[in-house]
């Protein structure tokens, strides 16, 4: 983890052309939520995306006023992206650990919870 910053792009308007004029094709990633205070990110929400980190974002405009991003071919470093911006933040609106697809075996970066077996 990067010293400063989340390492993701933006801010950008979280609004359909600012998503749009941002992300142009279908991938996984992961995003922060937040809204300018004195000219400062805040970040209000961490997420990912399996698949389609475009539609996540669509589906929450309205939620915050600007947000951040990073796109990823593989779904499980978007994971564990989220998972270092989760424990690094600890941003507001998480309700809980960063949540991994059942059939799959990923662990976090940062913490035990997804060890499975400890031997
Ligand atoms: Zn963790």
């Amino acid at each position: 983890m990067a010293a400063v910053g989340s390492g993701l792009k933006g801010s950008f308007p979280l609004t359909k052309d600012g998503i749009e004029a941002e992300i142009k094709h279908i991938a996984p990633g992961v995003f922060a939520l937040g809204n300018l205070v004195d000219d400062r990110f805040k970040t209000l929400l961490v997420g990912r995306s399996d698949k389609d980190l475009k539609q996540e974002l669509l589906r929450r405009i309205g939620q915050t006023k600007r947000f951040k991003y990073l796109l990823y071919d593989d779904a499980e470093d978007a994971f564990k992206k989220e998972c270092e911006l989760y424990h690094f933040l600890k941003p507001y609106a998480n309700k809980g650990h960063p949540q991994r697809p059942q059939n799959r075996t990923w662990t976090c970066p940062d913490c035990h919870v997804y060890t499975d077996v400890i031997r």
